[in-house]
């Protein structure tokens, strides 16, 4: 039996945030669920990280949440997932939730998203994989950082076109036609 394919989502672990973004992490999970697509994730069950889990497990999705000891507590992790694990660092979150990934979608969140995502796209640049990183821009959330790369890449830091590294998407339909390509 093959593995099912995994997706991995970076996103806000605040609680802060715009309802309508709950509301699409939510959505992703139930998509992805409905697709026979594993979610890979931070393990926690604050913010949108849980939605996106909460949204796959209650329509029967396999999701595999990955939380470093230290951020047990202060993420809530979230023990009710298909598989939990508790590794000993940051990184080894971050390495374990790329290895264990097919492709990566960006919702809204803070710095730690943007750690994430960067990590997954420098590694990209480097050719250290090929795997598709999709920004779910949704109602032009991350217009902001699209404008920040294209700049590089008019500046000649960046090399373009930026589809080479990044896929925009701006609905959860979107993202799944995408990797259905
Ligand atoms: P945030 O977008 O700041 O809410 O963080 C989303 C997730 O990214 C959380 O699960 C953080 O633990 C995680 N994260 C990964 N790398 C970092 C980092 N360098 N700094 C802060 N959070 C990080």
């Amino acid at each position: 039996m093959t593995a099912p394919f995994a997706l991995c989502v970076f996103c806000g672990s605040s609680n802060r945030g715009d309802p309508d973004h709950l509301d699409l992490a939510e959505t992703l999970g139930r998509h992805a669920a409905r697709r026979n697509v594993a979610i890979v994730f931070g393990g926690g069950r604050v913010g949108l990280m849980g939605a996106v889990a909460d949204g796959a497990l209650a329509h029967d999705g396999h999701v595999v949440g990955i939380i470093p000891q230290h951020l047990e507590d202060l993420e809530v992790g979230h023990r009710d997932t298909s598989e939990y694990h508790v590794v000993d660092s940051m990184h080894s979150r971050k390495r374990m939730m790329f290895d264990r990934s097919d492709a990566f979608c960006i919702l809204p969140g803070g710095l730690g998203t943007l750690d994430e995502t960067f990590e997954m796209v420098t590694w990209k640049q480097l050719r250290l994989h090929d795997k598709p990183i999709i920004l779910l821009n949704h109602n032009a959330f991350w217009q902001p950082l699209l404008t920040l790369l294209q700049h590089q890449i008019d500046a000649g830091y960046l090399r373009g076109p930026m589809d080479r590294l990044i896929t925009v998407a701006d609905s959860c339909e979107e993202v799944f036609d995408l990797l259905n390509k």
